[in-house]
């Protein structure tokens, strides 16, 4: 999606290409093999410093569950690295059989709506103070956040090829490296 508009991406397995990053997508996958991993590998403590030093990250589906302060329905022992003040359920529309396809009304990203894919996909059920709801579906259900230059969708737009999220975050993230250089001295 980031090379189909002209974005520089590199896949990020370790600290140091962590380092190397202006942004970071956590994607879609399992959230507690996540979250194992990035344990044993030794990424949950660089990527929760890089995430409150204020470089963008964008979550989707279990990214969006690793960057919950809270996880419901979680495995045993499973934790996030948090960034975002909300509750997410697991799993809140059954099964991989179950998955979806319908169109997210988005009004801050998109004027029509988005086309999203639900694979197992998670639930925003609180949203903090902080936190701006981006997305709902058309029960009201919340599933798309932003909290400062932190972004979690319970969906995956890649898989109807809609790029308009991945473009937000990228405009998300070129104001970051502006304003991160504006403030370098000269
Ligand atoms: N259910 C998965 C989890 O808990 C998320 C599924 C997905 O990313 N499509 O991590």
């Amino acid at each position: 999606m980031l090379r189909e508009l002209g974005v520089e991406a590199t896949l990020v397995r370790r600290e140091s290409e962590l380092s190397a990053v202006d942004g970071l997508i956590i994607p879609g996958g399992e959230s507690s093999v996540m979250d194992k991993l990035a344990r044993m590998f030794a990424l949950d403590g660089p990527l929760r410093a890089r995430i409150r030093s204020g470089m963008p990250v964008f979550g989707t589906c279990a990214g969006l569950i690793m960057l919950a302060n809270n996880v419901l329905d979680a495995i045993d022992g499973q934790e996030s690295l948090g960034g975002l003040d909300v509750d997410v359920r697991r799993n809140a529309f059954g099964a991989q059989v179950d998955s979806f396809e319908v169109g997210v009304m988005a009004p801050a990203i998109a004027e029509t709506p988005l086309a999203a894919a639900f694979i197992r996909a998670p639930v925003v059920e609180r949203v903090g103070d902080g936190v701006e709801v981006l997305a709902r579906l058309n029960d009201g259900r919340v599933v798309g956040v932003r909290q400062g230059n932190v972004v979690g969708i319970s969906f995956h737009p890649e898989v109807a090829g809609d790029t308009r999220v991945h473009e937000y975050f990228v405009r998300l993230v070129a104001d970051f490296v502006a304003s991160s250089k504006s403030a370098l001295p000269a």
